[in-house]
């Protein structure tokens, strides 16, 4: 009975190293995943900074060619105004040009503003773009590190997977079928049990099916949650005592 418990609890370990590689092999998928997020997010953030800078050139460009149209309308202007004769002409004209003009010194200041401003948004766009460049170099080593962690935990699970035939083969082929159907909805699918408690789901067996447990150094199931169970004595005696 202990060989049986004991090939059993062999394969189980393969099994166990196995899914314990599995997951974390799975982690890799999941940082990639989250490094292009990021990824993402910056290159989103410098698509509304160009958005913007784009604006702001419309924006200067419309200013600019209202102060050209503002500028030629005074200097027509002024030239009507060395023809006119009449005084009061005269100086309703040349308070039309003074209002122009003011308003033209406006719209200057209004373009150096945005000048400056424009000026801002091109410096923070190098800047982010110069960030989501070292980003996107940083993500571009990370993936084939990830990359070959993941090959590495890859053929890790290969070669345990050879092992685990060998180890299946000298396996008593009633006790693994049972231990292949459990093992697929829970591992560990064998457990022992530990002062009367199923160490898979923390309830008590009853006590007749403990006290069995320990003097077969057998298997049986849990009837609560349905695993292999043996009582942990089985593997823990000395194998010269048992025999
Ligand atoms: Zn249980």
């Amino acid at each position: 009975m202990r060989e049986k418990l004991k090939a059993l609890a062999e394969l189980q370990n393969v099994d166990l190293e196995v899914a314990s590689l599995r997951k974390a092999a799975d982690v890799h998928p999941r940082q990639i995943a989250e490094l292009e997020r990021e990824l993402g997010v910056a290159r989103s953030a410098i698509e509304a900074e160009r958005a913007r800078v784009s604006d702001m050139e419309k924006q200067k460009a419309q200013l600019e060619q209202n102060i050209t149209d503002e500028k030629d309308k005074v200097k027509k202007w002024e030239t009507r105004l060395s023809e006119q004769r009449s005084t009061r002409e005269y100086s309703a004209l040349a308070r039309e040009i003074d209002i122009a003009k003011k308003a033209n010194l406006t719209m200057a200041e209004e373009l150096a503003e945005l000048t400056k401003q424009l000026g801002g948004a091109r410096e923070a766009i190098k800047g982010k773009e110069a960030d989501y460049a070292t980003k996107q170099q940083g993500l571009s080593g990370r993936m084939t590190e990830l990359r070959g962690k993941l090959g590495e935990a890859e053929s890790q699970v290969k070669g345990l997977e050879g092992r685990r035939a060998e180890v299946a083969s000298s396996v008593d082929a009633t006790l693994l079928r049972r231990y292949e159907v459990v093992r697929k909805k829970k591992l560990p699918a064998m457990v022992g049990v530990v002062a009367g408690t199923c160490q898979g789901c923390n309830m008590n067996v009853p006590p007749q099916l403990y006290n069995q447990l320990r003097t077969g150094l057998g298997t049986d199931i849990c009837p609560s949650c349905n695993r292999i169970i043996y009582a942990v004595e089985a593997l823990q005696e000395t194998p010269a005592a048992s025999k």
